[in-house]
């Protein structure tokens, strides 16, 4: 389907998403002018139906993030640098051959994560085994113990088709949450409901996927056996369990009920965390609403024992006879690489080559030895920040001789490589997509051109390949690798009247039964399904005074694990603790609290919530370590009993308040002039340093309504930009009333920071005087700083200085008194200091990569009038060349802005007399 409006350039693309996220929606791609404007759910979906989530609008963002690295970059001398893409590759290519003729092909570790799951990511691993085979990963960050489980149980796991579930009149969300990370079913849900179906959620916090389910059942974490044992306790003593099955296809029976009966039912919930109604209600739902749809969710597999829950909840389904009916089962999820041709990861052109343990993958790669790991390659991945106890992870790769990174952004993994290859993103790359929440494969069409340069990794591995022998067998044209890639689907396609064009247009179901074990034949050795039968009780995570709460980091709402821009992070983590807890522990709604474990500590937000279950702390994972929200500082690096899996869900974490010595519940008075010009990074860094913000919009009428008399209630001031005039106060009538306010913190030894217009406003307050330039300065510019400057507790503390952003026509006279402390070559004051602590800042040092997006923007489109008349001095050439240095310009304005912004909030909480007194004294400013 491709829609073409001549007029205004508008294509309707289809496409697929290839997310980490089972739902693996049919999405439409809306290009104008050959810019992707709009991702939206394709209602020509067979199964998703135009469902999918709100993250596809983050995408859009994603794809145009100015923090998005879109040139090759090699690290020299510690700092990066613009490269070609030979000269990377080159470097890269030298550096592969060198190392194994020194220490052998294992000296090398492919980590290929689960960014993105297309069918020719087969082909990267079939890159490394041409090389003879490097070292490569085993065991899981995901789904790996659902699967081995399952397959203890059934041989063989295979799922319902989520299509099936319309024959279901119950459902059992067993640790899952659609509503946040599997949108696709969550229509499917809502219309069984409509059918009269109750809807069970089991999970031990109330996930959004509550608002979808009739009763929510908080087990506590990783006690789901004990739950599914009870409630097949209760089916038992009302004899209705499945005996024909029982009978006939089922092995280890005798073994279950004895599980079953060993405990009471007391104390079977009593383990589970649940009350004995619950038990029952989930016992009655399988007895009465028949065929229930039993889905598990992935939460469940982040346990050392999850195995022993899994294979208790396909006992439950067996038990209640809903194993092989239309609209029953107990379904996890598919093979997203099954129906590809296995051949082309390349794992029979070598000897058995060495594998690392992905849940310990830091401790694996510093115990590595004969040979020791001395180049890692990272693609769709972000291991840095999401493999459990990152600070050992981040100790391993920074001991590692060569890290090459494939990706977007300059995340805690791009901190620790040497090359960087700038990765296309799905929406740049033609592919083929299947799924692990389902069994439509769809087809991955190009939407837009790659931007800058990025390129997919297709052809960084395609131009690789040729700078070595081999050459000639890896080297062919994209659609011919996807045809041999995807000749199992050719076939199966033409079975459904298609090929593999057809499938751009269309997705198509694989040949996968859409009720498993339908004639009750499991492939288990003995062709029975096979009940637990022993219970391992040895506690992997014994429950401490000292740490007395599970950590359960669970999927964002709003965005896929790490795939996020620095931009995009809240100041803090939201951990969210039970009410009683938190009154227990003395912290309230809001607190700055300490969450520790034996591996490490993040500073959170603490969040209180009534319902929640006492012995949980919940937080959402994902966020990086550099925008601190480095989670995984505190989980346990351990592999699941079964399937290699990452038991996340074993770290145990305590609660404090933020220690009382560091700077904290800081008021700070925020004056924001326009809803283009936010408090961007410097508001960010205060926030997380410990600043409670006050906002006022003088355009929203605060001026009149809460306009503050004095200084009394704040311990600082920050007046940021604007596109008014300083000096025109007949358009801002609110100027005079903010400079007194001004004065007046500044008379009551409270700090003030001015931005851009803040100032220009500080400086006309203290006597300077403001006037219009000759011209715009715009862009990123190098001042510099003046003698003053490395003795400024604030400018001092955030030397040296990059390159900083600049958006103004308007300037000032140094006020008297004041000290200049940087200085520029076309506009000459661009910070000093005033009275006691007041700053003056003309650059953006707060300009985040959002806030700057909408100022190139709307500065290119020409939607500033009075800045239309400068739009000619900036060809469409300056905009291609900041766009390639942008990510490494943010990120220095950024470190550069983390400090000052932190030196300057110290002076906020060093308190006003502290200050006052040493500037009396006629002695330097408080140190920073
Ligand atoms: S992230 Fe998941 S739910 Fe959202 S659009 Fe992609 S596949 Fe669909």
């Amino acid at each position: 389907m491709e829609a073409n409006n001549i007029r205004t350039m508008k294509t309707i693309i289809p496409t697929t998403c290839t997310r980490d996220c089972p739902s693996t929606c049919g999405l439409l791609a809306t290009v104008e002018n050959g810019r992707l404007v709009r991702l939206s759910g394709n209602p020509e979906h067979p199964l998703t139906r135009g469902a999918a989530c709100g993250k596809k609008a983050l995408y859009v963002r994603r794809v145009y993030s100015l923090e998005r690295v879109t040139a090759p970059m090699i690290r020299r001398g510690g700092r990066w640098e613009i490269v070609t893409w030979d000269a990377a590759l080159d470097l890269v290519a030298e550096r592969i051959k060198t190392l194994i003729a020194e220490s052998g092909p294992e000296a090398i570790l492919y980590y290929q994560g689960y960014g993105e799951r297309t069918a020719l990511k087969l082909l990267n691993r079939y890159f490394f085994s041409l090389l003879g085979g490097v070292t490569t990963l085993r065991g899981s960050l995901c789904g790996g113990t659902g699967q081995a489980a399952q397959n203890l149980s059934v041989g063989d796991r295979v799922s319902h088709d989520p299509l099936d579930h319309a024959n279901s009149r119950s459902m059992i969300l067993w640790g899952r949450n659609p509503v946040s990370t599997n949108a696709g079913l969550v229509p499917i849900i809502r219309d069984l409901r409509r059918r009269g179906g109750p809807v069970l959620l089991v999970d031990p916090a109330r996930t959004r996927s509550a608002a979808l389910a009739d009763h929510h059942i908080a087990v506590r974490p990783g006690r789901d056996v004990f739950l599914a044992l009870a409630a097949a306790k209760l089916i038992l003593a009302a004899g209705a369990e499945d005996k024909p099955f029982l009978e006939r296809h089922a092995e280890g029976v005798r073994d279950f009920l004895n599980l079953a009966e060993r405990f009471s039912l007391d104390q079977l919930c009593n383990r589970a965390g649940v009350c004995e109604d619950q038990a029952q209600l989930i016992a009655d739902t399988l007895i009465t609403a028949k065929p229930t749809s039993i889905l598990l969710g992935w939460g469940l597999h982040r346990h050392a024992l999850a195995h022993q829950s899994i294979q208790a909840i396909d006992a439950l389904g067996a038990l209640s006879g809903n194993l092989g009916i239309p609209g029953g089962g107990v379904s996890q999820g598919f093979e997203e690489y099954g129906p590809y041709d296995q051949r082309f990861w390349g794992d029979e052109l070598h000897p058995p080559r060495r594998t690392l343990l992905m849940p310990r993958i830091g401790e694996e790669i510093l115990n590595a030895t004969n040979p020791k790991i001395r180049m890692i390659f990272v693609t769709a991945a972000n291991p840095v920040c999401m493999a459990p106890n990152t600070d050992k992870v981040s100790r391993a790769f920074r001991q590692t001789e060569f890290v090459v990174y494939s990706g977007h952004f300059l995340d805690d993994t791009a901190d620790h490589a040497h090359v960087f290859l700038p990765a296309t993103t799905f929406l740049e790359e033609q592919d083929v997509m299947a799924s692990y929440g389902h069994n439509y494969v769809g087809a991955v069409n190009k939407v837009i051109e790659p931007v800058g340069e990025c390129r997919s990794e297709f052809w960084m591995f395609q131009e690789l390949a040729r700078r070595f022998p081999f050459a000639s067998e890896y080297r062919r044209g994209l659609e011919e690798w996807l045809e041999a890639v995807c000749a199992p689907l050719r076939e199966q396609g033409r079975d459904q009247g298609g090929d593999l064009q057809a499938l751009r247009s269309r997705p198509f179901r694989v040949n996968a039964p859409m009720v498993p074990y339908a004639d009750r034949r499991f492939p288990t050795p003995s062709g029975k399904f096979r009940f637990l039968e022993r219970l391992d009780e040895a506690e992997p995570s014994p429950e401490t005074p000292e740490f007395p709460y599970t950590l359960l980091t669970v999927a964002p709402h709003d965005a896929i694990c790490s795939e996020r821009t620095l931009a995009d992070h809240e100041p803090l983590p939201a951990v969210v603790l039970s009410a009683r807890q938190a009154a227990g522990l003395g912290l309230e709604q809001g607190r700055l609290v300490k969450v520790f474990s034996p591996h490490g500590a993040v500073k959170a937000r603490l969040s209180v919530d009534l319902e929640l279950r006492e012995d949980i702390l919940v937080a959402e994972r994902g966020g990086w370590v550099k925008g601190e929200h480095g989670l995984n500082r505190l989980t346990r690096d351990m592999a699941s009993r079964v399937g290699d899996g990452c038991p996340y869900y074993e770290t145990r974490v305590a609660v404090a308040a933020w220690p009382a010595e560091d700077v904290q519940d800081v008021p700070i008075l925020v004056i924001e002039h326009s809803p283009q010009a936010p408090g961007g990074n410097f508001v960010k860094a205060i926030l997380r340093r410990g600043a409670r913000v006050t906002t006022l919009r003088p355009s929203d009428g605060d001026v009149l309504s809460n306009w503050p008399e004095g200084p009394e209630d704040f311990a600082g001031l920050v007046v940021l930009g604007g596109p008014q005039h300083a000096f025109d106060d007949a358009s801002s009538p609110h100027f005079p009333r903010l400079m007194d306010l001004m004065r007046a913190f500044d008379a009551a030894h409270r700090p003030v920071a001015g931005i851009c217009l803040g100032a220009q406003l500080l400086a006309r307050a203290h006597g300077g005087t403001t006037y219009t330039l000759s011209g715009l300065e715009f862009g990123f510019v190098q001042h510099h700083p003046t003698p003053a400057a490395g003795d400024d507790p604030v400018i001092g503390a955030a030397l040296p200085l990059p390159p900083l952003m600049e958006f103004h026509e308007d300037s000032f006279t140094l006020p008297p008194g004041a000290t200049l402390l940087v200085q520029g070559e076309a506009c000459p004051n661009q910070c000093f200091r005033v009275g006691r602590a007041s700053y003056g800042f003309q650059f953006h040092l707060e300009a985040d990569s959002r806030i700057l997006a909408d100022w190139l923007t709307l500065f290119r489109q020409g939607a500033i009038p009075v800045y239309r008349v400068y739009q000619d001095q900036f060809p469409d050439a300056y905009y291609t060349d900041l766009a390639r240095r942008l990510p490494l310009l943010l990120a220095d304005a950024t470190a550069f802005c983390d400090k000052a912004a932190l030196a300057w909030l110290r002076l906020c909480g060093e308190g006003a007399e502290a200050w006052g007194k040493d500037r009396e004294d006629g002695s330097r400013p408080v140190e920073a």
